[in-house]
């Protein structure tokens, strides 16, 4: 029996990559290969890489270098490690990445991942190889299923890609050109999967997509399903207790999808529903093709389904254009929903999108300084809705011992991290906990009485080995410089 060989990978930017990621370990698994967290001991290095912004790019490169070094030492020791760059900017830079970093010996783009086993042969047989295409097959059809193992050590909360791609082109982004059109998963495949995953224990899935809720997939009825049409179902899998959906477009929220938030108690009412600005008039120049008002509207339709629904959000600051009175609109705008927290950037030109070439640019010093404005109001207002928990008792999905001996941390229905002081059978379970203070981002607190007395939620099995989950935060979020 030969030994297994050891795969590395670095994932950067959205969730998208974290689940695209478990999906090429999943490929590369009949073929050998076990993860480890050490890139120098690795046999194979992949960056699954990000391409939103420029500093994300930059990275990529930075860590060619270092892993160039740590190639020829492997070379030294008698040993071959093999270089991947994967995901938006293998598929961006392509040929120039082949070019420019002699350390790499594959190039591949997200939607051709499921080719890995074949372009590494092709390396070894002394080759660089390279697969940027958008095959018309679906590639979820060629990847393998996670084994049970695999599903249990990833823990209780995991993702699924539902759709990918998009259609919008707003001005700025870069994701039409990387990810490709939109394509909607079958209904069937995903009911297959999730069903796959609560069978290995777990409790909370998201759905995933670059603009999920544009989801259309063929239903097994021969018709195209909305996202809310498939969230009542999914609901009724077994063992899922929570469910929960990201990114969402505020174009495309359809009555389905509130109707879904007021009849599911599965559906976590917590909305990541990026506006990117408070301005119509740059709403407009960033082809967002909706205004305040339609957000403002898509936001009451949210809140009159579900009285407890929370909301985050992503800003651009410093779009070519904006003005003082531009970026006081978005003020305003944060002001009048009140987030529960809130990614926010600096605009960063991406070469090849129609805003690159917009000429009337914002300094870095006004962008800064917006930046800073911006994050200290969504800052105060995610402070308030945490503090607003104390003393309550809300329901928590716990996840995994905490670092604090004797702690298990789990996620509230908004993702706020709470912590109790329990024995870790309650992992996997969904139990009231009474919060008794807040530190930083997290929440402190015990499990209520009722929950010590009621039998567990939990209808699924526990799996045995977790380890901690990467699921979305709702911190608020600087990104500095990208
Ligand atoms: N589809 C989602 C939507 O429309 O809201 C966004 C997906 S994008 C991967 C995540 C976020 O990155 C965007 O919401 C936007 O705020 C930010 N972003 C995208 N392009 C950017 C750019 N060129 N500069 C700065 N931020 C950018
Ligand atoms: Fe990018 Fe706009 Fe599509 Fe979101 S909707 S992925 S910001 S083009």
């Amino acid at each position: 029996m030969t030994a297994p060989r050891k795969l590395h990978i670095k994932s950067y930017g959205c969730q998208m990559n974290v689940y695209d990621a478990q999906r090429m370990v999943d490929t590369l698994a009949p073929e050998g290969f076990v993860e480890t967290a050490n890139a120098d001991d690795a046999d194979l290095v992949i960056l699954n890489t990000c391409h939103i912004r420029e500093k994300a790019s930059e990275k990529v490169y930075s860590e060619l270098g270092k892993l160039r070094v740590a190639k020829a030492e492997a070379a030294q020791a008698g040993r071959t490690m093999n270089v991947v760059v994967a995901g938006c900017v293998a598929q961006a830079e392509g040929n120039e990445i082949i070019r420019r970093a002699p350390v790499v010996d594959v190039v591949v783009g997200p939607q051709s991942y499921h080719n890995l086993p074949a372009l590494l042969k092709q390396a070894k047989a002394g080759g660089r190889a390279l697969d940027t295409e958008f095959p018309v097959e679906d590639k979820f059809s060629f990847l393998p299923p996670p084994k049970p193992a695999a599903i249990r050590a990833r823990g209780i909360s995991s993702f699924v890609t539902v759709q990918e791609g998009c259609d919008k082109f707003c001005t700025f982004c870069v994701v039409p050109y990387t990810r490709g059109s939109e394509v909607s998963r079958p209904v069937a495949k995903i009911i297959d999967d999730v069903q796959r995953l609560a069978d290995n224990g777990v409790r909370e899935i998201t759905l995933i997509g670059q603009n999920v809720n544009g989801y259309h997939g063929d239903g097994p009825d021969g018709r195209p399903w909305a996202l809310g049409t498939l969230l009542y179902r999914l609901a009724e899998i077994p063992g899922i207790a929570r469910l929960r959906y990201s990114t969402s477009h505020p174009r495309d929220v359809e009555d389905t999808l509130i109707a879904a938030h007021r009849d599911l108690p599965a559906l976590m009412p917590f909305v990541h529903l990026p506006v990117q600005s408070g301005s119509d008039r740059i709403l407009a120049a960033m082809n967002r093709k909706h205004t305040t008002e339609d957000y403002r509207r898509v936001i009451d339709r949210f809140r009159d389904a579900r009285q407890d629904i929370a909301f985050t959000s992503d800003f651009i600051v410093g779009f070519p254009g904006e003005t003082e009175e531009d970026f006081a609109a978005t003020l305003a705008l944060v002001t009048q929903i009140g987030y529960a927290g809130a990614y926010s950037f600096k605009y960063s030109p991406r070469p090849g999108t129609p805003a690159a070439d917009l000429q009337e640019t914002v300094s870095q010093a006004d962008m800064d300084e917006r930046l800073v404005r911006l994050q200290n109001l969504i800052d105060s207002q995610q402070s308030a809705f945490n503090a607003a928990t104390i003393g309550r008792t809300v329901d928590v999905l716990f996840e995994r011992p905490a670092r604090n001996p004797g702690q298990i941390v789990g996620r509230t229905a908004y993702l706020q991290p709470a912590h109790v002081m329990a024995s870790d059978d309650i992992i996997g379970q969904v139990l009231p906990v009474t919060i008794e203070s807040l530190e930083r981002y997290s929440l402190l607190g015990s499990l209520a009485r009722d929950s010590l007395a009621s039998a567990p939620v939990a209808n699924s099995p526990v799996p045995p080995v977790l380890q901690p989950v990467v699921s979305q935060s709702v911190s608020s979020h600087t990104v500095t410089g990208a």
